[in-house]
């Protein structure tokens, strides 16, 4: 095992490195505007002013000027409320929700909880071998009773980007259905248009700001039944007094991640076009699973050996990548999305994912590229 500082981490699509300027700002937020934002005297008052600054700084980031931010601790929170809060909410219009089958766990489990308890009906909209839906099929699967479209950004472990301007475009003409938007490994590295979504989730621990931050940016006309029940904070709609502090930092993170998102895109662009060049010379060793113009994300299945084993092996050698997505990959079995573009299950349990933050550098795409060689040599 290496020393914790030789560690070359490229899981950045599981959690990244806090950065320290966060970090700090946070600690010094938090002693002077510790104060409830629900409390009505001075020190609330400028809790709650702090709390406004951070909400306005978001929105302007996002371009999203028709909707309010909801804050969560993550994005699972956040799914689940827009999910769940909008089908509960609005289920006497209708019980049909399309999705996709390569979304997030936060994603599909909330669908299938309204399918087992709600009665709610469900298409999953399949998608090529590079991860894209078909925007036909999506039109086609729309029903008179469809109340929901709830589609990610970019997948969490091929990087494929879906099409939400134009899946938005499309949902103009259908006012009665609201568009959910799962933008966890989008924002502040892909530059995607948000307006026509009408719920928008994200955790900050995937772009460097600090853990339990998340919001669901909503349409302000659109309603929600709570999920969390209680002293009716965020309007409302979730709940539980907010770190006012954490969520500052939450504002400056993407206001960061935003005004770097070009230079951060080129520089991360180079990191992957090394490591892609590798594994395209190795084709009968190594199938790329990333297509994309997304950089942060590269995918591949090992056509002749165990993923777990390799990863395990890179572990050893200080080298930190994922097998599956986090979620999935203590469970051992096998990538839902992976099986989604091949239907094979060998496939779907032997991909690897690298991911990457501008923290990383090419020397650690190097030293992978000659890790792999020496453990897939080594391995008979
Ligand atoms: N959605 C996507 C696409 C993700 O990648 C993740 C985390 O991996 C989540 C949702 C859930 O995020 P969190 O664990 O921060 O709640």
């Amino acid at each position: 095992m290496q020393p914790e500082d030789k560690i070359i981490y490229l899981d950045n699509a599981a959690t990244t490195y806090p950065s320290k300027e966060i970090a700090d700002t946070y600690f010094k937020l938090t002693n002077e505007y510790f104060a409830n934002s629900s409390s009505i005297h001075f020190l609330g008052a400028k809790s709650l002013h702090l709390l406004e600054v951070a909400k306005k700084q978001i929105l302007n980031c996002l371009k999203m000027f028709d909707h309010e931010v909801i804050f969560t601790c993550s994005a699972t929170e956040s799914i689940n409320l827009a999910i769940k809060g909008y089908c509960l909410k609005n289920s006497g219009r209708g019980k049909h929700i399309i999705t996709s089958n390569i979304e997030h766990p936060a994603v599909s489990e909330s669908i299938k909880f309204l399918v087992k308890y709600h009665d709610f009906e469900v298409t999953y909209l399949p998608v090529d071998e590079k991860g894209h839906i078909s925007l036909d099929e999506f039109k086609a699967s729309i029903k008179s009773d469809t109340i929901l479209v709830s589609l990610m950004a970019v997948n969490n472990e091929i990087g494929s980007i879906l099409p939400i301007k134009e899946i938005a475009e499309i949902l103009k003409e259908y006012p009665k259905i609201a568009f959910h938007c799962d933008a966890t490994q989008a924002i502040g590295k892909i530059d995607i248009d948000y307006q026509g979504v009408d719920l928008l989730s994200f955790s900050g621990h995937k772009f460097h700001c600090l853990k339990s931050t998340g919001a669901l940016i909503k349409r302000k006309k659109v309603s929600l039944l709570p999920i969390l029940d209680g002293g009716g904070q965020e309007n409302g709609v979730r709940s539980g007094t907010v770190d006012v502090p954490l969520m500052a930092c939450l504002a400056k993170s993407i206001r960061l991640e935003m005004e770097n998102l070009k230079t951060n895109f080129q520089y991360i662009e180079t990191l992957k076009k090394t490591l892609i060049n590798y594994l395209l010379i190795h084709k009968d060793t190594y199938l790329l699973n990333s297509h994309d113009d997304n950089p942060y994300i590269v995918n591949f299945t090992l056509l002749n050996k165990k993923a777990s084993v390799v990863v395990e092996a890179l572990s050893k050698k200080g080298i930190m990548v994922s097998s599956a997505s986090a979620c999935n990959s203590k469970k051992e079995k096998e990538s839902s999305v992976i099986y989604a573009l091949y239907h094979d299950l060998n496939m779907a349990k032997n991909s690897i994912r690298v991911s990457f933050s501008y923290f990383n550098k090419k020397e650690d795409v190097l030293f992978l590229i000659k890790s792999l060689d020496e453990i897939i040599g080594g391995i008979k």
